[in-house]
């Protein structure tokens, strides 16, 4: 059974959360682990999409993916 929000690509659109994350030709948006299937904690990495090469499998290239984790919620 495919998760609702990310449809079981484990990933979500940062601009859209709840819609799956489709890569560079979304929205242009970036991508957001999916909070439902895919919530690593601060030391773990998430899920990758779908399709995403092994080159990109690096900390530093999750980094710009990372970033909505850091310190929990901006706003209420
Ligand atoms: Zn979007
Ligand atoms: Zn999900």
């Amino acid at each position: 059974m495919a998760c609702e929000l990310c449809e079981g690509t484990h990933w979500v659109c940062e601009n859209h959360p709840d819609r799956p994350w489709d890569g560079p030709k979304a929205c242009g948006g970036a991508g957001a682990p999916c909070p439902v299937c895919n919530n690593a904690g601060p030391d773990e990495l998430p899920i990758l999409p779908k399709g995403f090469e092994t080159s990109f499998t690096t900390t530093e290239i999750m980094k710009p993916f990372l970033r909505k984790t850091r310190g929990g919620k901006r706003r209420t």
